[in-house]
């Protein structure tokens, strides 16, 4: 039968036009909801190994006290590559200056150099480090390189030294040595931060906070307060005066973080923090 009516004709066009169309719409559809479904798996198997909890705090071989939380109330020892506290340091220099582990006398600072270059050639991690951190202020007799600190923090990162992933994510969050990159800064924190250094959560939540991405930067804290940072604290308590952290995630943090604190103290670390901060 022949069409009679315009009509006629322009609607039966539109259902054909629709009933085409709707495979491809579907099939699209499919592929949205399937990419998003990924990247939110993705995003959630993350978030899974970003928060959980930290491998617990290694402890000062000399006094068996968990290791303090900041590079600078640690020392390394160039002369055999092992690590005190700096409480354990404090009472060393007292005694004949000997080194507990291996009984070497300390260096004068050109010999303790040649020392660590020793050790950095046996790709020692935290020497590495430490080379790092006296390029990055110029100390030792070396001229300040913040960039050249980035290499060899990087190199350190690599060989398992968690805060010197720290320091990058910090000279990238600075633009010290590297272009002020908040991406970067993030993603060595992170990296840091899963290792179980403890500033580098607190550096995160930092992030967070800022972003106005309160939920992650409170999972951030909590972790950091429980790991002992002080300024963290602080944080939470901001958190709370605003709303974004409830009283009992507050008294939380305070217990945990007095927990954490008492496992980091003894008179000998009080008295070499008194007598650093004064020299
Ligand atoms: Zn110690
Ligand atoms: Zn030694």
């Amino acid at each position: 039968m022949m069409c009679d009516t315009m009509g006629d004709f322009l609607p039966n066009l539109w259902r054909n036009f629709i009933a085409d169309l709707i495979p491809f719409v579907a099939a699209a559809a499919i592929v949205v909801i399937t990419i998003a479904y990924y990247f939110w798996r993705k995003q959630h198997a993350f978030d899974e190994e970003l928060f959980k909890q930290p491998p617990p705090r290694g402890e000062c071989p000399i006094c068996f006290l968990k290791m303090p939380l900041l590079s600078k109330e640690m020392w390394y020892r160039a002369c055999c590559g092992k690590v005190m506290c700096i409480g354990c340091h404090y009472a060393m220099k007292k005694n004949r200056r000997i080194c507990p582990f291996c009984r070497t006398p300390s260096a004068a600072s050109n010999e303790w150099m040649k020392k660590l270059m020793k050790r950095v050639e046996l790709n020692d991690a935290v020497a590495i480090y430490s080379l790092g951190c006296q390029y990055n202020t110029g100390r030792s007799g070396l001229e300040q390189d913040n960039k050249k600190a980035i290499e060899l923090w990087l190199q350190a990162g690599e060989l398992g030294h968690v805060a010197a992933y720290n320091s990058v994510g910090y000279a990238y969050n600075n633009g010290r040595g590297a272009k002020r990159d908040a991406k970067n800064a993030k993603y060595y924190y992170e990296l840091a931060a899963m290792g179980g250094d403890v500033c580098a959560r607190h550096n995160l939540g930092i992030l967070e906070k800022r972003a106005g991405n309160m939920t992650r930067a409170m999972k951030h804290f909590m972790i950091s307060a429980a790991g002992g940072h002080v300024t963290t604290l602080k944080e939470i308590r901001e958190c709370y005066l605003d709303e974004d952290a409830t009283k009992d995630e507050f008294e939380k943090a305070l217990r945990a973080h007095k927990e954490a604190k008492d496992e980091m103290t003894s008179d000998q670390r009080d008295a070499a923090a008194a007598f650093y901060g004064e020299n």
